[in-house]
């Protein structure tokens, strides 16, 4: 049995943990030494050693843990967990009452009230993303506790937490319950997406830009030519395609986007011949773009956080800027740049700063005509802002 630790936090912070921040980070607290197993139940306690709350012990890049109770007396059980599962469920009655949409996300880490867990359903499986050995820790509560909530066809896991400096990447991702026949074919608005729970991190579809990929379809794709940059396997693609585009064209450095992105169009009934897919580094591509004279009616930018391609290496807080100007150089007058990011590690005013100095140094006005942040299923809390990662902005380039 791992024993309780006593977390001292420092006198600045402890009005802050009072007021329900979730997560445990190094400046708050003095004794971070005492932490020795992941796992561990810690008691944050203020200078006079009364309790202000507690959580467990998991390293993630973000912190050294989550709060999960102010209540002293609790215990991180099985019915701990289905407490929180089931509430979390609740919120999402509608999503699972949605016949268009069967691929959402059920739990949602911190917003949930379980920081380092986020469960995700695809039509019956529900995938659970562990980020620290510590919330592994309690997996057999956890998985017990979403068994007795939820009628499931299966469930899969990734292990998305840093053991010994090694990603850690199994063979097998199963759990319990029956194995499903991949591709398993969801749907998002009545939209099919084709996804691979067993195969790596990435799963096919980004569940986070559901009311995005939407909005393309239904307000911004009719008649318009569309460029989706860092396409991945095509998800804005094939909506801008239904939606009415005349052409998708698609950038992603990775082999292995062109099948994916072929498979996407092609279960939903979209003659991929007459797509571009392109598998190539974007900022080639614009170079290219660029000689060519070619222009898009719009312009879709979602890059990783931080990338390293064989020359360059991207990373959003450094130059999405320069990302925008190559965007804006090719974009349509009167077109519209979707630019999105999910880096945490900055907010919305400062990438509307990256938006506004890319105009300006382009020489063009532009108006935001739409904004987005995380859907609901992504659930945050309010004491924990940074939890709501995700940026969209839609912004229209005027002409001059
Ligand atoms: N926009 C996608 C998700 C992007 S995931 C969607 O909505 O589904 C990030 C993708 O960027 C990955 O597929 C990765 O292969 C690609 N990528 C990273 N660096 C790149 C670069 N320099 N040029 C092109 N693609 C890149």
């Amino acid at each position: 049995m791992v024993k309780d630790i006593k977390l001292k936090v420092d006198a600045k912070f402890v009005n802050k943990y009072r007021g329900g921040f979730p997560l445990i980070f190094s400046d708050a607290i003095s004794n971070l030494k005492d932490l020795k197993e992941e796992g561990s139940v810690v008691k944050l306690v203020d200078e006079k050693n009364a309790f202000i709350a507690k959580g467990y012990y998991g390293k993630q890049n973000k912190g050294y843990g989550w709060i999960l109770s102010k209540n002293e007396q609790e215990t991180f059980d099985k019915k701990f967990f289905k407490n929180k599962i089931t509430a979390a469920l609740s919120r999402r009655a509608n999503l699972f009452a949605d016949e268009e949409t069967t691929a959402f996300r059920v739990f949602n880490g911190e917003g949930d009230g379980v920081g380092g867990i986020t469960i995700d359903y695809f039509e019956g499986f529900y995938l659970i993303n562990w980020y620290s050995l510590g919330i592994y820790h309690y997996r057999e509560a956890i998985i017990e506790a979403l068994k007795e909530s939820v009628d499931f066809r299966g469930i899969y896991q990734k292990k998305r937490f840093d053991a010994k400096g090694q990603y850690m990447m199994e063979d097998d991702d199963f759990v319990a319950g029956e194995r499903g026949e991949f591709p398993l074919i969801v749907k998002e608005n009545g939209v099919k997406f084709a996804v691979y729970l067993n195969e790596g991190a990435m799963v096919g579809v980004f569940l986070d830009q559901r009311e995005v990929r939407k909005t393309i379809r239904d307000k911004y794709a009719k008649g318009k030519t569309v460029l989706n940059t860092f396409s991945y396997t095509g998800a804005f693609s094939v909506f801008a395609a239904l939606g009415g585009a005349t052409k998708t064209t698609s950038v992603d450095l990775a082999n292995r986007s062109k099948p994916k992105t072929i498979e996407q169009f092609s279960l939903n009934g979209i003659d991929y011949d007459a797509q571009d897919i392109i598998v190539e580094d974007v900022f080639h591509y614009f170079k290219y773009a660029g000689r060519k004279n070619l222009k898009f009616d719009l312009v879709v930018l979602d890059p990783p956080s931080f990338a390293r391609s064989k020359k360059v290496v991207f990373s959003a807080d450094k130059d999405y800027t320069k990302l925008l100007k190559e965007a804006i150089a090719i974009t349509e007058d009167d077109g519209v740049i979707v630019a999105s990011t999910n880096s945490s590690s900055f907010g919305m005013s400062k990438f509307k700063g990256f938006i506004q100095k890319a105009f300006e140094d382009s020489g063009h006005n532009y108006t935001i005509v739409e904004q987005f942040s995380l859907p609901e299923d992504f659930r945050t809390v309010k004491e924990y802002p940074q939890g709501n990662y995700l940026k969209v902005v839609f912004v229209k380039k005027l002409s001059l």
